[in-house]
C-alpha cells in the first residue's frame, strides 16, 4: 500500500486551455501581452523559477499575486465544465483497488478541487486535499501531509506536471512521478531528475506496482 499524492491543475484534471484562456481574457485588465501560441510552447520547456522569472517583463510580482488569486476566482466559474485528463479516472480506480491511499496537494482552492471531484463522481476516493497559497510552496505543504498523518517520506508517492512539482518533493525526500501530459514538457521535466517520468496516466498504476510488488500480490 502506498500513499499517492497528486498534483491537480495538469495532472489530474486538464485545466491547461482552460486556465490560459482566463489568463488571456485578464491580460487586459492587469495590463499586459496575452500569450500567442509560440509563447505557450516556450514556457513548457521553461523551469517554474524561469517562467516566474521571464513573466516579470510582463507582470510585476506584486500583480501576478493577484492575477493567480483572480485566475483561481475565474476558474471556479468553469471548474464543472472541466475534465479529468483522458484515462486518469480508470487509473485513479486501479490504484484504489490496489489499496493504495489517495490525496491531492495544489496551490489551487479546496473549493475548486472540490468541485471538480464532485462532479466526476470522485471525491470519494481522495483522503485529504491539501492547498498551499504560494507558487513554490508545496515543499511545505508536502511536509505538513507527513507531519498530520504521522508517514514515512518513503510511503509517499508525489505526481505532478512541472519542475517545482519535482522540487518540491525532493526537498522534502518523497519520490516523485513526473507525468509528461500537464504543463512542462518532457525534455524540461526530465532535466530535474524525477524518480519517474511518465506519458499516460496507467503507466503510473506500473509505477506502483514495480515500487510495492508485494500488495499486487496480495490482491491477486
Ligand atoms: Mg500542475
Amino acid at each position: 500500500m502506498k500513499v499517492i499524492i497528486f498534483d491537480f491543475d495538469g495532472t489530474i484534471a486538464d485545466s491547461f486551455d482552460t486556465v490560459l484562456g482566463i489568463v488571456n481574457r485578464l491580460a487586459l485588465e492587469f495590463g499586459f501581452e496575452p500569450f500567442n501560441l509560440d509563447e505557450v510552447k516556450q514556457l513548457r520547456n521553461l523551469n517554474s523559477r524561469e517562467i516566474v522569472r521571464q513573466s516579470q517583463s510582463r507582470i510585476s510580482v506584486f500583480r501576478l499575486v493577484l492575477l493567480l488569486r483572480r485566475l483561481k476566482a475565474e476558474v471556479n466559474r468553469e471548474i464543472r465544465r472541466l475534465q479529468p485528463i483522458d484515462g486518469m479516472t480508470e487509473t485513479l480506480w486501479a490504484l484504489k483497488q490496489r489499496g493504495d491511499r489517495l490525496g491531492i496537494v495544489t496551490s489551487n482552492s479546496y473549493e475548486n478541487v472540490s468541485a471538480f471531484l464532485e462532479t466526476h463522481g470522485l471525491k470519494d476516493w481522495f483522503e485529504f486535499i491539501y492547498t498551499g497559497t504560494t507558487i513554490f510552496g508545496k515543499g511545505k505543504v508536502l511536509r505538513r501531509v507527513l507531519r498530520d498523518n504521522t508517514l514515512n517520506a518513503a510511503a509517499l508517492i508525489y505526481v505532478g506536471d512541472e519542475t517545482r512539482d519535482i522540487e518540491a518533493a525532493k526537498k522534502t525526500g518523497i519520490r516523485v512521478v513526473a507525468v509528461s501530459w500537464g504543463f512542462n514538457s518532457k525534455e524540461i521535466l526530465a532535466e530535474q531528475h524525477p524518480d519517474f517520468l511518465i506519458q499516460y496516466p496507467h503507466q503510473l498504476v506500473e509505477v506502483i506496482n514495480h515500487l510495492d510488488p508485494k500488495s499486487q500480490d496480495s490482491i491477486r
